[in-house]
Order: structure tokens, then C-alpha cells, then sequence
């Protein structure tokens, strides 16, 4: 499948940031977008900003945390839509700034939780439906910290390794159902990620626009080969 037109895509973490880029672009080429996250005003926000530009949106306020929820929510999918042919696991925190010894249980299981259990509950929930339509593109948003090491980000920077792991072993599974799953491994990208300011130049950071430029280059790929990983870097050091 070359063009994404007519097509369903579900992305997490759609409230704002990384997610809202990709949930604009992924409409503007015709996708029916379902922007997912938990602050309902935002993603009521966003869909409409799409609506008015001439996209298809709509939208679903919940905690990925809560696999019930997650469940119900792929169930209602499936009886709007039929299935999925994108999903992007984007939503993720950080909780950094602290030496790992010093991380609160909380915050390791909040950022474990998110951007690694999210991620699995997703694929749990959708990728039988993808198996069933023998299509399907899966992209996970990890992080150059999931190469690199992070000091006083040992939490996140492991969650995001786990996630380049996950995305390499399931695309195993389900390459031969015609699933591609692809990691983008972004660098410093301009959001309010985090929270307070990294003193970095924010017009020199990665924007999210370029994030979902990348989403969809891979979405577009042709059907026969698909790409693993994407490293994206600023072009001059933020
Ligand atoms: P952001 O602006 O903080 O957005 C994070 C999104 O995740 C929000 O829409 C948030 O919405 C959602 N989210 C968080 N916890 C959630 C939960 N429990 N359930 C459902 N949704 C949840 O951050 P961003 O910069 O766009 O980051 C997006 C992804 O890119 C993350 O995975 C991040 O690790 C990755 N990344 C970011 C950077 C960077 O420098 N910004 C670099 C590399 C990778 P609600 O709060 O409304 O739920």
C-alpha cells in the first residue's frame, strides 16, 4: 500500500507536541486520524483544527495506563472502522532530572508504564486486527536517548531502549502478515516535553513537524520493504 488516503490512524499522545504534528500530517494526506491522549479539550481542539482544514478527525480521551480502557477503546475501533492500518505509539513522559538512585518508584513505573506497557497494550489490543486485514504499519517514537546514555534519565533512557527492542522483535512477528513496525529515534525536538527549559535553542531543535515528516516517509514506503529505525538529528547542535 503506497497512499494513505481512505486509511485509519491511531495515534497516541496526539494532545499536543510530537503527536499533533503527526496527527495533522497523517490528515493531510487523507488519512482518517484518532487522536488519543488523556486531556480531552486539546485532542477536541486538534480534531477540529483538522475538520477545518478539509482532514478527518476524531478523537478519544484515556489513560494508556488502564488496560481496560485501552481495551474497550481498540473494540470500539474495530466496530467503527473495522481495524487499523496505522497506529503510532508517540505518548511517552519523562520524569527526568535526578541520578537513578534518587528516582521514586513512581516515577520509574510512570515512565515504564507509558512509554514501554503503552506501547504493548496498543500492539496487544490492534495487532490482530492488522493480522486479520494482512496489513498494517506500526511506528513507535523512541528517542536518541534510547541509544545513547542519559545521565539523570536512566528511567526514560532505558524505557526507550526497551522500545527499540519491542519494535525489532515484533516486527519479526508480524512481517510475515504483511506488518511493518518501524522505531523513530528523535533527538532534541521543540515541545514542552519535560517541562522546564533544557537551555538548548529551541528554533535549532528537531521540530515536530520534521518527526512527522519521517511518519510519513515510512507510512509511504512500498509494500515490499520497509525501514527499522530512523535516527533524526538536529543539523546543527542545538
Ligand atoms: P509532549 O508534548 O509532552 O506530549 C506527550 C503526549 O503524551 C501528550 O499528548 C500526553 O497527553 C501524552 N500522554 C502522556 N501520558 C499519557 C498517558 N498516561 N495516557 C495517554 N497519553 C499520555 O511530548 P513530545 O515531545 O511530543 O513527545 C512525544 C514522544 O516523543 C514521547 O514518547 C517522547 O519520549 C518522544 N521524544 C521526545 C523528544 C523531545 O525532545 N521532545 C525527543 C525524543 C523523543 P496527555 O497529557 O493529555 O495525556
Amino acid at each position: 500500500m503506497e497512499g494513505i488516503s481512505g486509511q485509519v490512524a491511531i495515534i497516541t499522545g496526539a494532545a499536543r507536541g510530537i503527536g499533533a504534528a503527526i496527527g495533522k500530517r497523517l490528515a493531510a494526506m487523507g488519512a482518517t486520524v484518532v487522536l488519543t491522549a488523556r486531556d480531552e479539550a486539546r485532542l477536541m481542539q486538534l480534531a477540529a483544527e483538522i475538520e477545518a482544514a478539509g482532514g478527518r478527525a476524531e478523537y478519544e480521551a484515556f489513560d494508556l495506563l488502564d488496560e481496560a480502557t485501552v481495551e474497550r477503546f481498540a473494540a470500539g475501533i474495530q466496530q467503527r472502522h473495522g481495524g487499523c492500518y496505522i497506529l503510532v505509539n508517540n505518548a511517552g513522559v519523562g520524569r527526568m532530572g535526578k541520578p537513578l538512585w534518587e528516582t521514586a518508584p513512581a516515577d520509574w513505573d510512570a515512565v515504564m508504564d507509558t512509554n514501554l506497557r503503552g506501547a504493548y497494550l496498543m500492539i496487544r489490543a490492534f495487532a490482530p486486527m492488522m493480522i486479520a486485514a494482512k496489513a498494517g504499519h506500526i511506528i513507535n517514537i523512541s528517542s536518541l536517548a534510547g541509544h545513547n546514555p542519559l545521565k539523570n534519565g536512566a528511567a526514560y533512557s532505558a524505557s526507550k531502549w526497551g522500545l527499540n527492542g519491542l519494535t525489532y522483535s515484533v516486527a519479526e512477528e508480524l512481517r510475515d502478515y504483511g506488518i511493518r513496525a518501524s522505531v523513530i529515534a528523535p533527538g532534541s525536538v521543540n515541545t514542552g516535553f519535560g517541562g522546564g527549559s533544557s537551555g538548548k535553542n529551541p528554533s535549532r531543535k528537531i521540530q515536530p513537524e520534521d518527526v512527522a515528516n519521517v511518519v510519513a516517509m515510512l507510512v509511504t514506503q512500498a509494500p515490499q520493504s520497509f525501514v527499522s529505525e530512523v535516527l533524526l538529528r538536529p543539523t546543527f547542535k542545538p
